[in-house]
């Protein structure tokens, strides 16, 4: 896997720190990898004031160098469609300016609140619709500006769940997690901890025993992380989990829906079977949001609809994740299913299942008819 990287120790390549210190960040040093495509090229020189490049060596060696449709190599290369923002495409596209209560917390729902930890990530997504913030700067944000949200948190006994998100939560050093899970665990209302991550995907080797024994401290604490291909399913990557949940961190998963990478049926059903092997549960497939230059990546919401279709009843249900719309705006997370109830007439339903058969479910009789929904 890691062909490209020859003059490069074991020790050194399994390194997390090294991975970020030599972090691919410009179009030479991709070449370097793989032969660049004219269009490949054109993306880099149009995009270079829209969105930061950077890829892990660890990430960048997993993708395709002759196939440039390879959905690795689609994550991370830019495109020149990015440097074009359609109408109705927004630089905030889920409202997080007008919520942000304290500098860098997002108060969106009653009893949870995101935290942007960090405006860095070990690779920079083509499609991230946080891409007003990230890679912005790559400061890290002080103690003193997160401060403020610690105090927040604390005062506000209505929150219940604090997730930790960025940029990538876990570009954070081990002592700054460690700083922060302290402030946050310190609020006695704070149920739980969710930390957004794709260090799993992009820089496994970032789930070291360290981080492991500061994240056992703070129990229950659930690691989100973004496996959006099969392909990313790597050994590393399965061993990062599973040392994580080993030590009693929950694991799951959001995918983003992303067109020409894992907008299929079989795409989504290979990776959700594999991750429910990695004892990873699936939580959201996200509609992709309707940010500023990533129409490209955008898929009808049928698509999505049609691949819940093709997975429910076919697979186990442990697989099936949630289609899952940021409404724009901030408006709040929405689900979508397929039409399974084809009729309704008085206490009977009928539904169509996922064999194409059609069966009726009778409500009971002895309740008010107002009881019921139709
Ligand atoms: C997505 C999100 C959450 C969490 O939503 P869940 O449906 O509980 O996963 C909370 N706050 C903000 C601002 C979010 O964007
Ligand atoms: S890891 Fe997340 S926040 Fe970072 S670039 Fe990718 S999608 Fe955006």
């Amino acid at each position: 896997m890691r062909r490209a990287f020859p003059e490069v120790s074991d020790d050194a390549f399994a390194s997390w720190s090294w991975q970020v210190k030599n972090r691919i960040d410009d179009v030479e040093g991709l070449a370097r990898v793989f032969e660049l495509t004219d269009e490949e090229r054109e993306g880099f020189a149009r995009t270079r004031s829209v969105f930061r490049f950077g890829v892990t060596p660890y990430y960048a060696a997993l993708a395709d160098p002759r196939d440039p449709s390879c959905p690795i190599r689609r994550q991370i290369v830019p495109r020149p469609e990015e440097a074009t923002v359609r109408i109705g495409e927004l630089a905030d596209p889920l409202g997080e300016v007008p919520r942000e209560v304290v500098p860098n917390l997002v108060h969106r729902y009653p009893d949870r609140v995101l935290l942007l930890s960090t405006d860095r990530c070990p690779v920079y997504c083509r499609f991230c619709t946080r891409r007003r913030i990230v890679g912005r700067t790559e400061r890290q944000s002080t103690r003193a500006l997160l401060d403020e949200a610690f105090e927040y948190i604390a005062e506000h006994d209505e929150i219940r769940e604090v997730i930790v998100s960025g940029g990538d939560a876990l570009m954070l050093g081990d002592n700054q997690i460690d700083h922060m899970l302290e402030r946050i665990r310190s609020a006695p209302h704070v149920d739980l901890v969710r930390i957004g991550t794709r260090m799993p995907v992009t820089c496994p080797m970032r789930v070291t025993p360290r981080l492991i024994s500061v994240l056992s401290k703070y129990k229950p604490v659930y690691v989100m992380t973004h496996f959006n291909h099969v392909k990313e399913c790597t050994a590393e990557a399965e061993a990062a989990c599973a040392a994580l949940i080993d030590a009693g961190v929950v694991v799951y998963n959001q995918t983003v829906l992303l067109r020409g990478i894992n907008d299929d049926v079989e795409s989504i059903a290979a990776l959700n079977r594999r991750l429910v092997r990695m004892r990873v549960t699936p939580y959201y497939l996200h509609q992709c949001d309707m940010a500023e230059g990533i129409e490209h990546f955008r898929t009808p919401l049928a698509t999505g609809l049609e691949i819940i279709d093709g997975l429910r009843g076919h697979m186990s249900g442990l697989a099936v994740p949630q289609f899952c719309v940021d409404v724009p705006g901030g408006l709040g997370k929405v689900t979508m299913l397929p039409e399974w109830v084809v009729a309704k007439d008085g206490r009977a339903t009928t539904f169509r299942t996922y064999t194409g058969s059609s069966a009726r479910y009778l409500d009971p009789e002895d309740v008010d008819s107002s009881k019921r929904g139709s």
